[in-house]
């Protein structure tokens, strides 16, 4: 392996830091926690482990934290209701709804509910119109936490050929939209892209977010490139077990990449950091108390 590691974790715990000290100065400052609301519906037990890491998480940073555990049958009356509730709660900055929801439940319609500006995860329509536009609102934990960790390793990104891969709302789109405000020039391929291996070749830095395992070979990386590589897939490993591997073939990447997220204990631990870092800065703005926003 000749790529620098991009160490996830560590800069995760360390954003995580800051966070729990800006949490600190908020109560002091507010007189009040800042509170981030989880709702989760049904017994996924992939959700389940995510809600409560969130929650863990939460507290951990100084802040409180509200779960709302919903039966898989609940009503959409009932959940929209349950949202309603949370965005007229003085001491509920951020809420998240945990996706997937149970089938009968119409995602859009339940994130279209959440106030836009308690909306940490970036998923209202609102938020996505605010990042294309360059307006201040939140953008999704995932493709921040991306972004952070770019300009961490490479400082400015100006004039940088950047290649995303995917196009979905979470991940896809608005990396390739922090990217061009960073004033990288961005192509954006999916499932339909022409000559893949070509495409990727060309980038400086190289987002893999596609569900696909070890998909991108080391072969269509240009040397020297930085590579982020989102992809969380469970494969079985030797004897049976099963391990997690990204959408990146780090073994083969590695060798010709200039730096690499590995998986697990890159991107992965930067979401949930991200979403507390959202929780913060929209429990500043509703206060109305000053926060240097870029240095979180
Ligand atoms: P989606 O399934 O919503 O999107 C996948 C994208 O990849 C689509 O745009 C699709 O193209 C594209 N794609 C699929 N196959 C190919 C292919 N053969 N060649 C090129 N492009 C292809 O996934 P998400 O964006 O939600 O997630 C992507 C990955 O990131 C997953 O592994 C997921 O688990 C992981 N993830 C990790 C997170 C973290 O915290 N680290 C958070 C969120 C996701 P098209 O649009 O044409 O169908």
């Amino acid at each position: 392996m000749s790529a620098a590691l991009i160490d996830g974790k560590a800069f995760a715990a360390s954003l995580r830091e800051k966070i729990g000290e800006f949490a600190r100065e908020f109560e002091q400052k507010a007189g009040r926690k800042a509170g981030l609301a989880v709702v989760l519906v049904g017994e996924d037990p992939a959700s389940q482990v995510y809600v409560r890491s969130k929650g863990k998480a939460t507290v951990a940073a100084g802040m409180n934290s509200y779960e709302y555990k919903l039966p898989a049958d609940t009503s959409e009356a009932e959940l929209l209701d349950t949202v309603h509730r949370l965005n007229e709660d003085v001491n509920v900055d951020g809420i998240l709804v945990q996706l997937p929801l149970p089938g009968h439940l119409d995602e859009q319609k339940v994130i279209a509910t959440i106030d836009p500006d308690k909306d940490v995860d970036g998923f209202h329509i609102i938020n996505a119109g605010r990042l294309a536009v360059g307006q201040k609102g939140f953008v999704p934990c995932t493709p921040l936490g991306c972004l952070m960790l770019l300009k961490d390793r490479l400082g400015d990104l100006s004039g940088l050929e950047a290649v995303v891969v995917g196009r979905s709302n979470i991940v896809g789109k608005p990396m390739a939209q922090l990217l061009t405000a960073a004033n990288c020039t961005v192509t954006i391929a999916h499932s339909r892209t022409r000559d893949l291996p070509e495409v990727v070749k060309r980038a400086d830095i190289v987002v893999a977010a596609v569900g696909r395992p070890e998909m991108v070979k080391g072969s269509w990386i240009k040397p020297g490139a930085t590579v982020i590589d989102v992809g969380i897939n469970r494969v079985e490993g030797e004897g049976g077990k099963t391990k997690l591997v990204g959408d990146v073939d780090f073994e083969e990447a590695s060798k010709v990449a200039g730096a690499i997220t590995p998986v697990p204990g890159g991107v992965g631990p930067m979401t949930i950091a991200v979403l507390l870092r959202n929780a913060l800065v929209s429990a500043y703005r509703r206060e109305g108390l000053r926060l240097d926003e870029d240095a979180l």
